[in-house]
């Protein structure tokens, strides 16, 4: 269906269940969730479905070493180290700041994949990719330069197959679907995949760390066009058929406030699932918010796409464990 290179790095499809006890508790529409925290690669998470088709490209290339960039907790730098290990590819990871005193959550999992670590300081988003390409170039290296969050037209194509997937594990539609948005492959993918299907859900992406809306909006609406133009939709997209919500942006990017606590504790305690404080955290607060302001009606279906994260749950310990009220 997707014609392009693609590596089987994930556990596929990944289950979709109904969560009643959060419906319940919270008196609003049915809600559900697909779980793609359990995409199996290296703890999972929506990274791997991106790098199914980055690799491949990759493989097909004749690349001998994947090179990326993200935040000291990236999921995404994860998941690439352990898409590398399982492809006998060498790894290295330009991470943001410096290297700390303790080794905790995917960090430790980027160390114990293999992965080579330089410390990039205000640089978390591969402002030193260009530069550390070169360097292995002159070693003799092929390096294949994986974009910030995998979100590339390359990337993006894992999300148009996660919603054929889905349209093949559920009979009713969904009214929404609300997730995590950071890089934006994930959102544009999910739009170019629906508009495949007679999938007519609302995709919302509960913006994570752009302060710039408007500008995100537009960045996504591309990538759509971009990624539909690879598989030849014959369809571009527009900022407006963007839906990103930006109110829960919180006190900025990876701080934990009370309201992902909040979301955390719920999911956890009333279905017994695990998000993480930077994205999932933030997206189920979002989610919960809008039940709480009436936004939906009790009929609506509503499915929340779980993008993983939660090995970083670990490095938030001294967080998660103050009481509650401070
Ligand atoms: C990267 C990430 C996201 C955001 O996905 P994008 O495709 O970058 O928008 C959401 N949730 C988790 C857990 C992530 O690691």
């Amino acid at each position: 269906m997707i014609n392009a290179p693609r590596r089987s790095l994930a556990s596929l499809p990944t289950p979709v269940s109904a969560l009643p006890r959060l419906t319940e508790l919270l008196g609003g529409p049915q809600l559900f969730i697909k779980r793609d925290d359990q995409t199996g690669l290296g703890l999972g998470g929506n990274k791997t479905r991106k790098l199914e088709f980055l690799v491949g490209e990759a493989l097909a290339q004749g690349a001998d070493t994947l090179v990326t960039a993200g935040a000291a907790q990236s999921n995404h730098c994860r998941q690439t180290a352990a898409a590398a290990a399982v492809s006998g590819l060498e790894c290295h990871l330009l991470l943001g700041g410096s290297a700390p005193e303790s080794v905790q959550g995917n960090l430790l999992l980027d160390q114990l994949f293999g992965a080579q670590i330089r410390w990039c300081g205000q640089h978390r988003k591969g402002e030193d990719l260009a530069e550390h390409v070169r360097l292995l170039e002159d070693r003799g290296r092929r390096p294949y330069v994986v974009p910030y969050g995998g979100s590339n037209a390359v990337g993006a194509l894992g999300y148009v197959g996660a919603i054929h997937e889905l349209v093949q594990q559920i009979t009713e539609p969904m009214t929404h679907i609300i997730f995590a948005s950071s890089s934006g492959g994930t959102q544009a993918g999910l739009m170019v995949g629906a508009a495949q299907t007679w999938l007519k859900t609302r995709l919302v992406g509960i913006n994570i760390d752009k302060t710039g809306a408007a500008d995100y909006a537009d960045e996504v609406a591309d990538l759509a066009s971009r990624t539909a133009d690879r598989i030849h939709l014959g369809r571009a997209f527009g900022t407006d058929e963007v839906t990103l919500r930006s109110d829960y942006l919180g006190e900025g990017y990876g701080i934990m406030g009370a309201a992902e606590r909040e979301a955390m504790e719920l999911t956890a305690r009333h279905e017994g699932i695990l998000l993480d404080p930077v994205y999932t955290g933030r997206a189920m607060a979002g989610l919960i918010g809008m039940i709480r302001a009436g936004e939906f009606a009790p009929d609506d279906r509503v499915l929340f796409w779980h993008t993983g994260g939660t090995p970083a749950l670990f490095a938030y310990a001294e967080q998660l464990t103050k009481p509650s009220n401070q």
